[in-house]
């Protein structure tokens, strides 16, 4: 999926914005949250998220009719929305897709499934969003299904690694700094040295075997992909 992904949680309780911000943060979008209907509908009114997460359960009225709400306007209809819903009934449910949820998940839910099911949903109703794999040498990765082949062949790649990958491909025959790959990478809030971006470095060449190569260490300044 693209960078510019952005997605809207409206959900009043902070933790699950929080573990819903950081499960989709490793996909690389973009995180937006409301905490009532009432900002939720603001918010998409000021720029049409690529997808909403829609608590059931809010202050000021239900997740259901801020949904019926998006589905009976024109601008808005058409955007994805998962429910996130504490009721396992099935007559909820039920409700949640006859009043226009694409799906729906039940709490507790766990970060990856979130994260699976988000992107499933994007390539149904948003396949334009979809972003062609990126390809340095003999790596290629690919963004929509996160994973990374050398030689054609599949390989085994950490989390931090890839997404170590994903930006240096992206960005590639330019230096960055230990403390911009952190910032880059890890984002604002990571709490870890420069120094462990040279762990990560070491574990992705070592991942990426044959390929090592391609990741170089730029003296008193950083580290590059180059392909040259
Ligand atoms: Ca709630």
């Amino acid at each position: 999926m693209a960078d510019n992904i952005t997605v809207l949680v409206v959900e009043d309780e902070p933790a699950i914005v929080e573990l819903v911000t950081y499960s989709l943060r490793e996909a690389g979008w973009e995180i937006r949250s409301a905490e009532t209907a009432g900002a939720a509908w603001d918010s998409i009114s000021r720029g049409k998220p690529d997808l909403v997460l829609l608590d059931w359960m809010l202050p000021d009225q239900s997740g259901l009719r801020l949904l019926s709400r998006l589905r009976a306007d024109r601008d808005f209809q058409d955007i994805p929305v998962i429910m996130l819903t504490a009721k396992s009934m099935e007559e909820d449910k039920i409700a949640g897709l006859n009043n226009g949820a694409d799906d729906y998940v039940t709490k507790p839910f766990s970060p990856r499934e979130l994260l699976a099911r988000s992107r499933a949903l994007l390539r149904r109703k948003s396949p334009h969003l979809a972003e062609a794999p990126l390809r340095a040498g003999t790596v290629t990765l690919d963004p929509n299904s996160c994973t990374v082949a050398v030689e054609g062949q599949q390989i085994e790649i950490g989390n931090a690694e890839y997404k170590l990958l994903k930006y240096l491909m992206a960005h590639r025959e330019r230096v960055f700094s230990r403390a911009q790959l952190l910032d880059k990478v890890w984002g604002d809030h990571a709490v870890i040295e420069e120094r462990t971006v040279d762990v990560h470095v070491l574990r992705l060449r070592k991942a990426l075997k044959s390929a090592d190569g391609l990741i170089r260490t730029v003296r008193s300044v950083g580290y590059m992909l180059s392909e040259k």
